[in-house]
């Protein structure tokens, strides 16, 4: 069995869930085995019936852990582990699931690969991983020895995919946490202050570097997402250091990483740091006035021209076409 630990979010599974689903019923498909997925937290009965074509499903209901208790949480998965003995333990590769599958080794004295993004099956059994290491700059391959294997799937590794089929049985894991346990809790979160939709949810990222010159010709950068759908402004660590942008915008390697449809990257020079933020974005647009920016080498268009020329020509464009 191969078990796919879930991350329900304010009443929904993230997309990190999703994906960690689909590379689990992939595995399961390869190796001829049956997916069993783990959901701990308040209100996650209600959540069960919304994943499909997999076998069971284990439900941790309980509502002290409505948010992440790092000891409580890697008790319960520890305990699933050594009950059910699944093959394999796959968890997102976020801060939490990497967080939670660490305690988890650590508890049950186990190997964990985290961020993979590759997974090889030979003759029925996971042979190796590639995990993605110092932002994605670095592949390594790797060969677990211990068993079961402890795994999360770097965010946006996989697209998921939704499955029909059988709806799975849904299952009560009995939670026994005690109050030491909590000796480790989130006692607040503070929201950003973004609003509308975020970076790793749009469809269209439209990134700001250094070539902005201000934190006012952010300005127009709102304006043209406000004129396209689903879309949302990020920035350059240059950016968010001149306090052009707040830091919870910086796209890369110390920043959040992207995958939308499009990114459009405005007097963004193409650093490997930053690359790595948004090399899972599907097509990338670079305005750049320097032809031999390296940005130009990744991207699959580009603009050589003054960006405050011509992001105020698609805004217009933009908006004859909108009849605004
Ligand atoms: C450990 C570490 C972690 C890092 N993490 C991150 C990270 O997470 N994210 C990140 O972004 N960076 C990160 N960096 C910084 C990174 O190395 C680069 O310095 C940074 O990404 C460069 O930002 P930029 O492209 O805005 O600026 P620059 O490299 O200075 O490029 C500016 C570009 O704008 C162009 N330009 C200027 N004016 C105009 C104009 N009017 N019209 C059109 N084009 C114009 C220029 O030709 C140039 O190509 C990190 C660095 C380190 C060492």
């Amino acid at each position: 069995m191969i078990l796919a630990i879930l991350e329900p979010a304010k009443g929904a599974l993230t997309e990190a869930s999703w994906e960690t689903l689909t590379a689990a019923r992939d595995l399961a498909h390869k190796s001829n085995d049956s997916v069993t997925a783990l959901m701990i937290g308040k209100g996650v009965n209600a959540l069960a019936p919304t994943v499909k074509g997999i076998h069971t499903v284990l439900v941790a209901e309980d509502p002290r852990l409505d948010s992440y208790v790092p000891e409580a949480f890697a008790k319960i998965v520890s305990e699933v582990i050594t009950q059910r003995s699944p093959k394999i333990a796959l968890a997102p590769g976020t801060e939490t699931g990497n967080d939670l599958m660490a305690r988890v080794a650590a508890r049950l004295n186990l190997g964990l690969a985290t961020n993979c993004v590759e997974f090889s099956v030979e003759g029925g059994s996971l042979k190796r991983v590639t995990r993605s290491n110092w932002g994605g700059s670095l592949l390594e391959e790797l060969e677990i020895l211990s068993s079961p294997i402890l795994l999360t799937l770097a965010p946006h590794a996989i697209a998921a995919q939704s499955a029909d089929g059988t709806t799975p049985t849904v299952e009560t894991f009995s939670v026994s946490v005690s109050e030491k346990d909590f000796r480790v809790r989130i006692k607040e979160l503070i929201p950003t202050q973004k609003k509308g939709i975020s970076l790793t949810d749009a469809k269209v990222v439209i990134g700001g570097g250094r070539g902005m010159g201000s934190a006012e010709a952010f300005k127009m950068l709102e304006e043209l997402a406000s004129l396209l759908h689903n879309a949302a402004v990020g920035a350059t660590r240059v950016a968010t250091n001149n306090n052009w942008r707040p830091h919870s915008d910086q796209i890369g390697q110390t920043g959040v990483q992207i995958a939308p449809d499009l990114y459009i990257a405005c007097g963004i020079s193409g650093a490997i740091q930053h690359m790595v933020g948004c090399k899972n974005s599907k097509k990338i647009l670079a305005i750049n006035k320097d032809p031999e920016a390296p940005i130009f080498q990744r991207a699959d268009y580009g603009v050589i021209g003054d960006l405050h020329q011509i992001v105020p020509a698609l805004i217009a464009e933009l908006k004859k076409l909108k009849g605004a």
